[in-house]
């Protein structure tokens, strides 16, 4: 039981108002670990204000379309090629700039804002793939991330095979991200999910593997086309002996399994040769190159054909 105070006629006289309070000191409770108490303060107050005032700003830029893709190349390793992209959101604040999804993406989430505006990215996404194939680029994959939330909401199945339908993309072309943390879900319900999923035609990539707890039974008893390593542990390759033992045992895994590996969050060359001696396939990160726009990324991919990635 989590338990909010708020204490008469100190914080207020109003009802509604001490309603509001304790509920505030409710949810302070809750994000406490729950099974406490806590009192209202005038802090929590503030706090719930900036917030739903942040909550605002997002729905208006959601309206006014201040959302874009940046995409950044992934490389096969062996032929140092650009095989596919992923997509990460910015927001276009008029006054901030542009604004990476760390600094909104969890209030999105928390407000169930996520749902639209994942669905405004997913078909922006997809309408990125058939620029890129008039452009010349006919087979880059296009890897978008989904949230817990997104992908546990009812719609989602209904969600990707509309957009798919409608934007007339090639579903084999489409790369579903989904965070290590969904392994806890219910399993039976993530099995039908990601079977009607791979039936479609979509690829699934399985993110951030190694961070958190991940259950290696159902990585098995999944239609898992890829993971990516979570790049906490690139980072840290090949000066940190246990990183780099964690890395190559997951590359192992994978290979039993016959699931592809990308290692995100390459850096540095020495990084990049550790991974090809240790069989991974993919990899992307800033030693290639940061998240471009649509015209930078045009750009790149037409450079690559000039001179080498890495040299
Ligand atoms: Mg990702």
């Amino acid at each position: 039981v989590s338990i909010g105070i708020t204490m008469v006629p100190h914080d207020s006289e109003d009802v509604g108002t001490l309603m509001k309070f304790a509920d505030l000191a409710m949810y302070r409770a809750k994000e406490m670990g729950r099974n406490n108490y806590q009192f209202f303060t005038p802090a929590m107050n503030i706090k719930a204000a900036r917030r739903m005032l942040q909550q605002e700003e997002l729905a208006t830029a959601l309206q006014e379309d201040r959302f874009v893709l940046h995409y950044q190349p992934k490389v096969d390793l062996n032929t140092q090629k650009v095989i596919g992209v992923e997509a990460f959101l910015r927001w276009h604040h008029p006054e901030k700039g542009v604004v990476p999804a760390q600094q909104f993406i969890n209030l999105a989430d928390e407000t169930g804002l996520i749902i639209r505006l994942g669905e405004q990215a997913f078909r922006q996404a997809c309408i990125q793939v058939q620029a890129l194939e008039r452009a010349g680029f006919e087979s880059l994959k296009m890897a978008i991330n989904f949230s817990v939330r997104q992908i546990t909401d009812t719609g989602f199945l209904d969600l990707i095979r509309r957009v798919i339908t409608e934007t007339g993309v090639a579903a084999d072309r489409i790369e579903l991200e989904l965070p290590a943390e969904l392994l806890n879900e219910d399993p039976r319900m993530l099995r039908e999910l990601l079977v009607a999923l791979n039936d479609l035609g979509v690829c699934l990539i399985l993110d951030d593997f190694g961070k958190g707890s991940c259950s290696l039974v159902a990585l098995q008893q999944l239609p898992l086309d890829v993971i990516k390593i979570d790049h906490g542990f690139i980072r840290d390759i090949p000066y940190n002996v246990s990183a780099t033992d964690v890395a190559s045992a997951v590359i192992a895994l994978a290979h039993k399994l016959h699931l592809t590996v990308v290692a995100e969050g390459v850096e540095t060359v020495q990084q990049l040769a550790f991974l090809k001696s240790a069989g991974c396939a993919q990899s992307q990160g800033n030693l290639f190159s940061y998240p471009l726009d649509e015209d930078a990324l045009i750009g790149f991919l037409i450079r690559q054909y000039e001179k080498p990635l890495i040299s």
